[in-house]
């Protein structure tokens, strides 16, 4: 049975007309789920009886659990237990500006980048858009807080889920949903090409960030197996196409390795491939965990990488950490102990 909290207005408005309804009741449950809050579905007053039952044979309104909660000064990492008792993570950031959340996609993840601890589980299964939407009703329920962005760059890889992931787009986008503006929602890919230029097609104008990491086939083969398939021109090609189409900005990320991505003649290269188009450069210092032989780039590289990019007429910009201490940071996300 579908869950009430993955279906989209548009979905809803199609189920009451088939059940010869009128379509303004979509509206109504939204309200009773996003604005009050409430999930009980007996208690949707403004809808008659006989609708509410009929809701109730041919909906599910169940919940993930909070399996486990851990605190590092602004940062929440959330361990979620799904119904059939798989595991999630999410990862909650206060700033000044508001609240943020990184949410997951997928249990486990199959894209295998070299340096990832999400992908040691390979994709177990997608998660449904109800799934997503409860990562951030739960969390402002814990905290007592509003989401105020939402990037979507947790465990998996939310193009390979692509109709659930546009679903919560649309869900949390909704002005009668969480309404989160299209602006504070951001999705980051290895690089799914033919999902990069069905996303540019999407009337929600949201943020896309692209993980590059590596100026090379050759690297980026060894780091990312998905250049395998489509290669560093291939992509370039359909971020090109993406920006003709959106006029959006493009966030490349680049995750600083010591050693093996970050000379200076990588920046060079990665400026070539890049100058003049409408894009910045995420430089993300490399989380380490225990399984893999790549380190940290040194500061000093870090900064002569983001001068060379700089002088090279890209703009950079540096990510600030979060969560290190709990294991929350980027790629350090693995939803459960694997060994
Ligand atoms: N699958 C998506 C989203 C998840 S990863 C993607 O590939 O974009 C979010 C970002 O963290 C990606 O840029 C990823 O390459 C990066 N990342 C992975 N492991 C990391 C680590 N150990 N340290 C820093 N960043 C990492």
């Amino acid at each position: 049975m579908t869950n009430l909290l993955g279906m989209t207005k548009k979905d809803l408005e199609e189920y009451f007309e088939q059940i010869d309804e009128k379509k303004y009741k979509a509206t109504q449950v939204f309200e009773w789920l996003y604005q009050k809050r409430v999930f009980d579905i007996d208690s949707f007053s403004n809808i008659k009886k006989e609708i509410r039952e009929q809701l109730k044979k041919d909906f599910t309104l169940d919940f993930i659990k909070i399996e486990k909660r851990q605190e590092d000064h602004l940062t929440y990492k959330y361990l979620f237990r799904l119904l059939d008792d798989e595991f999630i993570e999410a990862v909650v950031m206060m700033h000044d500006y508001g609240t943020s959340i990184c949410v997951s996609s997928q249990v486990g993840c199959n894209m295998g980048c070299r340096f990832c601890e999400s992908g040691r589980l390979k994709k177990v299964r997608n998660l449904n858009a109800y799934e997503i939407v409860e990562q951030i009703l739960l969390v402002e329920k814990d905290l007592g807080k509003r989401i105020s962005s939402v990037v979507i760059m947790g465990i998996g890889e939310p193009l390979d889920n692509y109709d659930n992931i546009i679903s919560f787009i649309e869900i949390i986008n909704d002005a009668k949903g969480i309404a989160i503006g299209a602006r504070h929602i951001t999705l980051s890919t290895c690089g799914l090409v033919p999902k990069i230029l069905e996303l540019s097609k999407i009337p929600i104008q949201i943020n896309l960030a692209i993980s590059f990491h590596a100026p090379t086939d050759e690297l980026r083969s060894k780091l990312m197996p998905v250049n395998k398939v489509y290669s560093i021109d291939t992509l370039i090609r359909a971020i090109k196409d993406y920006l003709q189409v959106t006029s959006r900005r493009v966030t490349i990320e680049y995750v600083m390795l010591n050693n093996v991505n970050d000379s200076i003649e990588c920046a060079r290269k990665l400026a070539d491939l890049f100058r003049g188009m409408n894009i910045y450069v995420n430089l993300i210092p490399y989380n380490e965990t225990n399984h893999f032989e790549f380190s940290r780039s040194s500061k000093e590289n870090i900064k002569k990488f983001y001068d060379t990019l700089k002088k090279e007429g890209i703009n950079v910009t540096v990510r600030k950490e979060f969560g290190g201490n709990i294991d929350a940071a980027c790629g350090q996300l693995r939803g459960r102990e694997i060994g």
